[in-house]
């Protein structure tokens, strides 16, 4: 293989985009590696096989996986969020690391299952606890791969949506700074295009949950005073 070694690094690695190793998905971790900045055993989604195959990459002596880490899991995972509970707050859209979460501002998030690489990612930010992980769906039998063939092929393809994401989010930034040195320029008003604070994420949360009760209650109201012949 003649690619460049960050990149038979970055080929080994399960491409979950978890960042349990560190780094901020796999890719860094792989240029870290690289650049003898980390060592080779810290990610745990890759188990042991992974570091075993990165040591031989490398020609240095394997090791055992550094556990703290994480530990690896022995099945694969994926979000599912509960709808009745999400607020569309879009925390957890914006922590997924592969764009598996389809919704909207103040609409309900919905987990597209097979994008899903069961990072975990979105967990913690969602203010609902309304995300929680189940194994994925069995998929053997339903093409003619065999296991480590389906494997690669949901690796190469977490890969590509990972760097779409990265693409767009450098292209977010650009824009962004574009528009703010135009405004300096011109010394127009800006607009705030300042980070999500704890004190700006708790006001979006209350105003989230005011419309979802509003929304129930609403609903509620309907309902009760829907007359018997109207239903079907
Ligand atoms: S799968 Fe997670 S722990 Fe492993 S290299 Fe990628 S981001 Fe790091
Ligand atoms: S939906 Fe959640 S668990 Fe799945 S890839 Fe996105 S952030 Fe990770
Ligand atoms: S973080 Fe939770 S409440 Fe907010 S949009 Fe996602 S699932 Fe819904």
């Amino acid at each position: 293989m003649n690619l460049p070694l960050i990149d038979q690094i970055d080929a080994i690695l399960p491409q979950t985009q978890c960042g349990k190793c560190g780094y901020p998905g796999c890719r860094p971790y792989a240029e870290a590696i690289a650049e003898g900045r980390a060592d080779i055993n810290q990610c745990s989604p890759g188990d042991q096989d992974g570091v075993s195959k990165i040591a031989k990459l490398l020609n240095v002596p394997p090791k055992p996986l550094n556990t703290a880490h994480g530990s690896p899991s022995s099945y694969k995972v994926v979000a599912i969020i509960d709808e009745h509970l999400c607020i569309g707050c879009t925390f957890c859209l914006k922590a997924c690391p592969v764009d598996a979460i389809a919704g909207a501002a103040k609409q309900m998030h919905t987990v597209i299952a097979a994008e899903c690489t069961g990072c975990e990612l979105c967990i913690a930010p969602c203010p609902m606890d309304c995300i929680s992980l189940i194994p994925a769906a069995n998929t053997t039998g339903t093409n003619s791969l065999g296991a480590a063939e389906r494997k690669q092929q949901a690796a190469d393809h977490a890969r590509t949506r990972y760097q779409r994401r990265q693409q767009r989010l450098e292209h977010d930034k650009q824009r962004t700074a574009e528009k703010s040195s135009k405004h300096k320029t011109t010394g127009a008003v800006i607009k705030s295009t300042q980070p999500i604070t704890d004190e700006r994420k708790k006001a979006m949360v209350a105003a989230a949950l005011a419309r979802a009760k509003m929304i129930r209650s609403q609903t509620h109201a309907g309902n009760s005073s829907t007359k018997p012949h109207e239903l079907s």
